[in-house]
Parts: structure tokens; C-alpha cells; sequence
């Protein structure tokens, strides 16, 4: 494998070195089928292992309590964003959504088809550059749930502590940084994620839901977009993305072998801290867009003092064999994302980078 650059895309994003060359040796005949795993039917034994293990997997390493299911669905997570108020917004009650960027707008914007839906809080105002606080007064005891985004990919914040919302379904859209730390998913009545940038390829979303909470879920939802559907068939109502869940159960694999989420949380505040140091001292020369008590493990967010000498950064970045540095193109600006499977060499290098461009131009 021959994978000389370092790899800071967004999503989807790098994926464990060891994790490709595995799939690579495998590719041809799978467990000795004769064949890649693409080609042998969902419904054989072969491929139900490969499934199942993957469920496993993800339960045994997230910690996810037994009263939980975990579904793998199509779709993307902008399907979640219709899916949840489908099933889970009845038409008497409200969902209160805590609005931290872009992907919040998005799951805010498809409740408007099912039902109501109002802003718990908001840093919109401030570009998204925090993390709003949420008291037990910016909701109501019978709204039907909370949503929030765990860590907003675009503006580079993440919840570094979730909001207590008592008797109140509390949502989560993990979609940026799942399986980056340990988390209490109990504290969830939903959690979702698309599985591109720490699961794997995309193709595959992750749902995994409490089981007092699916009770709760509409009837009149059509059937392939009706949680129940999935739960009750392991997933394999249809023809699910079998590559992408095989590759998924390697990446957990991987997230084992590095000694589990407390040793990547670890490894990601290390390779994170590289290139926030590169900012913060460069005495203005990068400017973080985020706000430091809300600062992403994830996606590390700056500018430069003008877009002449932004443009030269990231000219000259790819030439140094950085890529995907470039702000989301709604925003603009720079952006390390720095999921698992991004090297601490990686993000060393960035920040040496960073360091010998300031010399430079300063
Ligand atoms: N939520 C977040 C936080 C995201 O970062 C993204 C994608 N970048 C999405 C939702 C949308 O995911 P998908 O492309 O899988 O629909």
C-alpha cells in the first residue's frame, strides 16, 4: 500500500492503514468463499458472522447498555434527520433542537414536515463558535426530544459535557465523533451516525436506540423507514451495505487493538493538542474559529490574516502532501480533521508545517 500523504479530509477521511491492507489481502476470497465479500449473498452464514460480530463489536466497545438495540441503516445521517420526527414527534407535543451549526439546521429543517419543532438554544449569533449552555428552563418536561449535535464537523466545536435533560428523550447526532472517547450512552435515548469518517466507509449508518424509547415510536411510519423494521430483522430487512459493515466491524477491530476508546481518547487529544499548540502560539498568525472551551477533538478550525495568505497555506500545504485542509466551502478557512485513523505522525507533521509557514510569511 502506498499512501504517502497525510490525509486530513472531513469525511470521508483516512481509514487505519492496517485496516486497508487487511481488506486488500482478503479481497479476492473472502474466509476462503472463492470470492470477495461483496459478492457472497446477505442471507449466507459467512457474511451473518461478519454482521453480527460487527454488532457486537460496537456494543462491547461503546459500552452500550442491554437495553439497547443497534441498527444498521441506509441513507446517510441526513435520513436520520427525517426519520427521528417520523417516528419519535407525535402531533401534540414539541422536539426542542439545540442549534450548533449546519447539520443542526438541516435535522431542524425536515421536522418541519411531521410536525413542531423549536430551538432550545442557539450560538448562531456568533457563527457557531461555542457551545451553547442548556439549564432545565431552555426546554419543556413534555417535549417529545431533544436533539443535538455532538460535534459539528463544519465549525470545529464539540459537547465536551451532554446537557441533563431529566425525563426528556435526549438525541444525539454522533455522526463526527463517534467512538472518539467514551461516552455514557445511557444518558441517550437515541444516538446516530453516519459511518464515514471514525467507523468507516460510507454507505452504513450506525442508529442505536433504547428500547423504552422505540415503544414509544409512531406506527404509521412506512416500513423501510420504521426503526421497528430494522430492530426486528438484525438489520437485514433488505440488502444492507455488506462491505460497508464489514469494513466497519475491521475498523472496531482496529479500535480494540489500540487498547480501546480510553487509549484513542487519549492518542486524540495528544494529536488534537499538536495543532492547537501551532495556533495558539503563533501569536495571532492563526486565528481558531472556535471558541477554546468548545474546541473539537476533531475538527481543528483557523484562519489566516487575509485570504491571499490563506490561499498560499493551502497551496503550499498540498504540495507538502496535506490534504483536505480547506474549510467546509460554506465557511471557508482551514480545517485539520483529525479522526482515529489520523496519525499522531500526522498531525506532528501539520504542525511543524504550520510553524515553518509562519516563519516564512510572518
Ligand atoms: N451530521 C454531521 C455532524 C455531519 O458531519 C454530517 C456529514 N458531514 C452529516 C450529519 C451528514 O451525514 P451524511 O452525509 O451521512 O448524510
Amino acid at each position: 500500500l502506498n499512501q504517502n500523504v497525510y490525509n486530513f479530509n472531513a469525511g470521508p477521511s483516512a481509514l487505519p492503514t492496517a485496516v486497508l491492507e487487511n481488506a486488500q489481502q482478503e479481497l479476492t476470497n473472502f474466509q476462503s468463499t472463492g470470492m470477495s465479500i461483496m459478492e457472497l449473498s446477505h442471507r449466507s452464514k459467512t457474511y451473518e458472522n461478519v454482521h453480527n460480530e460487527a454488532i457486537t463489536r460496537l456494543k462491547k466497545l461503546f459500552s452500550i447498555p442491554e437495553n439497547y438495540e443497534v441498527v444498521f441503516l441506509q441513507g446517510g445521517a441526513s435520513l436520520q434527520f427525517a426519520m427521528i420526527p417520523m417516528n419519535f414527534l407525535p402531533k401534540d407535543t414539541k422536539a426542542g433542537y439545540i442549534m450548533t451549526g449546519s447539520w443542526s439546521e438541516k435535522a431542524f429543517k425536515e421536522t418541519t414536515f411531521f410536525g413542531e419543532a423549536y430551538h432550545v438554544a442557539s450560538s448562531k449569533e456568533d457563527q457557531y463558535r461555542y457551545i451553547p449552555e442548556i439549564s432545565a428552563s431552555s426546554f419543556h418536561e413534555n417535549d417529545a426530544y431533544i436533539h443535538l449535535t455532538s460535534n459539528n464537523t463544519i465549525y470545529g466545536t464539540q459537547w465536551k459535557e451532554f446537557p441533563e435533560t431529566g425525563q426528556v428523550p435526549l438525541i444525539g447526532d454522533m455522526s463526527s465523533d463517534i467512538m472518539s472517547k467514551p461516552i455514557d450512552v445511557s444518558k441517550f435515548d437515541l444516538i446516530y451516525a453516519g459511518a464515514q469518517k471514525n467507523l468507516g466507509p460510507s454507505g452504513v449508518t450506525v442508529a442505536i436506540i433504547k428500547k423504552e424509547f422505540i415503544e414509544k415510536a409512531n406506527n404509521d411510519v412506512p416500513t423501510m423507514l420504521d426503526y421497528q423494521t430494522h430492530i426486528k430483522s438484525n438489520s437485514l430487512y433488505n440488502t444492507p451495505s455488506t462491505f460497508g459493515i464489514y469494513m466497519l466491524g475491521e475498523v472496531l477491530k482496529w479500535i480494540e487493538l489500540q487498547g480501546g476508546l480510553n487509549a484513542v481518547a487519549a492518542n486524540n487529544e495528544e494529536k488534537a493538542k499538536l495543532i492547537y499548540d501551532a495556533m495558539d502560539e503563533s501569536n495571532g498568525f492563526y486565528v481558531g474559529h472556535a471558541r477554546k472551551d468548545s474546541r473539537s477533538l476533531m475538527n481543528i478550525t483557523f484562519r489566516l490574516q487575509n485570504d491571499e495568505l490563506e490561499k498560499k497555506f493551502l497551496a503550499e500545504a498540498v504540495e507538502e502532501g496535506f490534504v483536505g485542509l480547506n474549510g467546509h466551502r460554506s465557511v471557508g478557512g482551514c480545517r485539520a480533521s483529525t479522526y482515529n485513523a489520523v496519525p499522531q505522525e500526522a498531525c506532528l507533521a501539520l504542525s511543524e508545517f504550520m510553524k515553518q509557514f509562519q516563519q516564512k510569511n510572518g
